[in-house]
């Protein structure tokens, strides 16, 4: 799966049914080190769906054969879920009660023959269905989410991924209102039934586990394409959406394509079979789904035009795309033992989407975007209460451990493996991943195993990153000696205790490291005992244990370093740089990421330095260096602008708030106010000239060079509408914008920086675009993000508005997501209602969606750090929650570990 852009349960919809319903079981905690195998494997699947108006009937076929050794017990345990069992049949014979136990999550049957047919029928109520797995609605179409537990609300089944079979299903329904029957594999039959009813069979010839099941009925429009592989085999390519959409799916398909052709071509992987289908929802909890052969994409990952998606919106789109597409190989054909494996599919696919999106776009300024991602938003739930490994070892609800450090912590660990062996050394890793595991269901360590026999590498204690949580600090001091002529760089490591894992080991950090001298140029390192005689300007200096010295000889004079090149661990690096050593790493440092580092390093030394300035009562100034800097980069016209505009960007609050050990929230935010302002200030012409020449009259593209100048430009316009002076070049912009990415800029900056043009701005963008529900989204999150203490009063007022839906995931995230993760001060002020209003929806939401309502639970998790006013308000919230009747195990998981010590 991947990640929506910002969890047994009580089925509200289930109250009134006739049927005996059985209640999800109540949360305990599962164990990675009691993980079991199967004792049946599951040798065929026939599943049968009679899609009716209300009631869905699913009948399976089972066949069953005991594993050898397995024979003591005669007993077979299914899981199931919120559904009513018809009946249960053992080759041919109806059980009868006796026969059967069955539970709230169970279905155990006591003595069956070692090899059998079990048949079984259930009916289940997918129309009100609102938890979004399972079989559930979404516009006039029915379609299921079955990672990572939803399959067993369709039908009594092993429902874990090391149970691995070939599934032939048949659906049925009106073939006026369903005339689009979609599942995994081929269609091999199709025909017409009785009272307007029609039938399509498909069969998938790979085994798979449960949660790569996928079915979609209803009426649905496609556009359609063709692939061919490198082994000359025609796929055919359709992309399903609703009528409306059909106009804004091709970049979807042409990055489809360029996903299929990239996997060849870096990875030798080759698709294997002849369809490949994505379908769009509306709803959906996360990113997209990589079902086997038939992907489902929250739509907002799907459809994209210039005049409805930012530059960003097409980024994510490829990168998702790419993402569940890479999936077929890491995923699906082999895929994971348990859910503690996750980040064996996801934080590979992670790093292979990224690598993809490198490739596609600008290398250097992905690298940047995802680090600060990590920082922004790993880092933090690392230090929380939900702090786990990349390989948890305990869970009470797994939907709660789709979490940024599975995926984006996962992969890092993954991309620091391709440092350690380089490119080749990857590769002959993956193929060996291949040869070894293809259709099997596997662990991470199975994984690192491929990875080390392929290149005779010990990975041994590079494991550890799979077991511990936490971020480790890596402390670095420099030491020059004349008379020697050497250099000498000592580094040490320690990792801060987490939630539940009180001691830490040294792990295996690469720190990518070069050295430039006072020039500005790069030192040959092979030239000063680092590598093999080539040239070499990096190195990849091995940190694995408490302390350790790299020595450089043969040293003129002393350089500064250029420290974690291209971020390569995800690590907190200090390293005590004057403002100078900065600035010369800013002009000069061939590393893109180091230099972007050095530019938020003295952007954010200076917020620190002035936030403690105005907590003493004394006025804030602006750092000279940092405004020889920041001007240095505004007429700095040999860059890529791309980059300059990320480098301009002062550091994201929740950054800050990291860097402190007690948050204060409006001291960050003044000093952040204070220095866009003064910047602003004293550099309006170079700001106003830079202004100009990205936004040069030049027509509409979406290459990088152009996505490169819109970012660049908007960000100049959020500095320069800080100033009265400039408050009409928003408005101007807005008036001739010809695409998404600058009317929100344009809008977002007349909305921060409260001009009175806001709200005719707000207003008009809604008459245009009340009727399209992805481009509503962002109306609704500019509102929400807006940073001022009064914003949540706003937010009652928002969710009455017509296009706003509780039961839709991206219009919830869009308002009470942004506000809870991205608007720290409305969210944080001083006044508690941010808090209150939070708290709010997460009990309204868990009687609908546990999933979504978990994550916006999640936003207390960093309560513990801020000052005491705070932490009694966030406290009694997170107190309210929790005493509330039936809290679903996914919510209560998350608010207990906040709670507990
Ligand atoms: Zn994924």
């Amino acid at each position: 799966m991947a990640f929506a852009g910002a969890s047994s349960l009580i089925i509200v919809p289930f109250d009134h049914w006739e049927y005996q319903i059985m209640k999800g079981p109540a949360g305990k905690a599962i164990l990675r080190s009691e993980y079991k195998p199967y004792p049946w494997v599951v040798k065929g699947l026939k599943l049968k769906f009679d899609i009716g108006e209300a009631e869905t009937l699913v009948s399976s076929e089972i066949q069953l054969k005991r594993k050898p050794g397995m024979d003591g017990d005669s007993s077979i345990e299914l899981d199931g879920q919120d559904m009513a069992l018809k009946s249960v049949w053992v080759d041919g014979r109806e059980l009868s009660e006796d026969d059967y136990s069955l539970t709230s999550d169970k279905l155990v049957i006591s003595d069956i023959p070692s090899e059998c047919l079990l048949e079984i029928r259930n009916i289940i109520r997918p129309q009100k269905n609102t938890a979004l797995e399972g079989l559930y609605p979404s516009g006039q179409f029915l379609l299921t989410q079955c990672e990572a537990e939803g399959f067993r609300k369709i039908t009594y089944f092993p429902d874990r991924p090391d149970v691995m079979t070939r599934y032939e299903v048949t659906i049925e329904a009106d073939k006026d209102r369903y005339p689009v029957l979609l599942s995994n594999g081929n269609a091999i039959e199709s025909g017409e039934s009785d009272n307007g009813r029609h039938w399509v069979r498909w069969d998938d010839p790979f085994h798979k586990p449960s949660y790569l099941f996928a079915l979609v009925a209803g009426d649905l429009s496609h556009i359609e394409d063709t692939f061919t592989t490198m082994s000359g085999r025609k796929v055919q390519l359709r992309v399903y959406v609703e009528e409306e959409n059909i106009d804004r799916c091709d970049y979807a398909m042409e990055s489809l394509i360029r996903a299929m052709k990239w996997d060849e071509e870096r990875f030798g992987l080759e698709y294997d079979l002849d369809i490949y289908n994505i379908v769009a929802t509306n709803d959906f909890n996360m990113g997209a789904m990589e079902n086997k052969s038939l992907n489902i994409f929250n739509s907002r990952c799907v459809l994209a035009s210039p005049d409805t998606a930012t530059d960003n919106d097409f980024l994510v789109v490829e990168g998702v795309i790419g993402h569940e597409y890479f999936h077929n190989w890491t995923g699906n054909r082999v895929t994971c033992r348990d859910w503690f494996q996750l980040t064996l599919k996801e934080g590979l696919t992670v790093f292979r989407d990224q690598e993809f999106t490198s490739d596609m776009q600008s290398r250097a300024v992905k690298r940047i975007q995802d680090a600060r991602d990590l920082r922004s938003r790993q880092f933090p739930e690392d230090a929380g209460p939900m702090s786990h490994p990349i390989r948890p070892d305990k869970y009470v609800e797994i939907n709660n451990f789709y979490t940024m450090t599975v995926y984006q912590k996962g992969a890092a660990v993954i991309r620091m493996v391709h440092t350690l062996l380089g490119e080749d050394g990857f590769q002959k890793g993956m193929k060996l991943y291949f040869e070894r595991h293809d259709h099997q269901a596997v662990t991470c360590d199975d994984f690192i195993a491929a990875m080390a026999d392929a290149t005779g590498t010990d990975l041994g204690h590079f494991s550890e990153w799979y077991s511990q949580s936490g971020t480790p600090v890596v402390q670095v001091r420099a030491e020059f000696n004349q008379a020697a002529r050497t250099y000498t760089l000592h580094m040490q490591q320690h990792t801060p205790p987490t939630h539940g894992q009180p001691q830490k080991k040294a792990l295996m950090i690469p720190v990518k490291t070069g050295l430039i001298d006072g020039n500005g140029n790069e030192l040959d390192l092979s030239r000063h005992g680092h590598g093999h005689g080539e040239e070499n300007y990096s190195a990849v200096l091995i940190l694995d244990r408490d302390s350790k010295t790299f020595v450089f000889e043969d040293m003129d004079e002393e350089p500064v370093p250029s420290l974690l090149r291209g971020f390569s661990a995800p690590v907190k690096l200090e390293y005590d740089y004057s403002d100078a050593d900065l600035a010369l790493l800013m002009a000069h440092d061939n590393d893109t990421f180091v230099r972007w580092e050095a530019a938020q390093l003295l952007a954010s030394n200076a917020i620190l330095a002035q936030r403690e300035r105005i907590s003493r009562g004394e006025d804030p100034v602006l750092p000279e260096t940092l405004k020889t800097a920041v001007r240095s980069m505004l007429t700095d016209l040999q860059s890529d602008p791309a980059l300059l505009g990320e480098a301009l960007r002062l550091p994201g609050e929740d950054y800050l708030a990291e860097l402190m050990e007690e948050v204060d929230v409006d001291g960050i935010h003044q000093a952040c106010e204070f220095i866009r302002k003064s910047l602003a200030g004293s550099l309006e012409q170079e700001f106003r000239a830079c202004y100009g020449r990205m936004k040069d009259g030049a027509a509409y593209s979406n290459s990088p060079e152009a996505i490169g100048r819109r970012c660049l430009g908007n960000v100049c316009l959020a500095y320069l509408t800080t100033r009265d002076s400039a408050g009409d070049l928003a408005q101007r912009q807005l008036e001739s914008s010809d695409n998404m990415t600058d009317t929100l800029a344009a809008i977002s900056a007349l909305v921060y920086s409260g001009s009175d043009n806001a709200t005719a701005a707000l207003a008009d963008f809604e008459a245009r675009w009340r009727d399209n529900r992805l481009v509503m989204d962002k109306w609704f999150s500019i509102q929400a993000a807006r940073p001022s203490a009064d914003t949540v009063d706003c937010l009652d007022e928002l969710m009455e508005h017509p296009s706003f839906s509780y039961t839709n995931p991206n219009k919830v995230r869009a308002v009470v997501g942004i506000f809870a993760m991205a608007n720290p001060t409305g969210f944080h002020a001083a006044h508690g209602r941010g808090y209150e209003f939070v708290a709010d929806q997460v009990i309204a939401l868990d009687k609908l969606n546990p999933q979504l309502a978990a994550r916006m639970a999640s936003a207390f998790n960093s309560w513990k750090r801020y000052d005491k006013e705070r932490r009694a308000l966030m406290a009694k919230q997170l107190e309210r929650i929790q005493a509330g009747s039936s809290l679903s195990p996914d919510v209560s998981e998350i608010v207990n570990n906040a709670l507990s010590e």
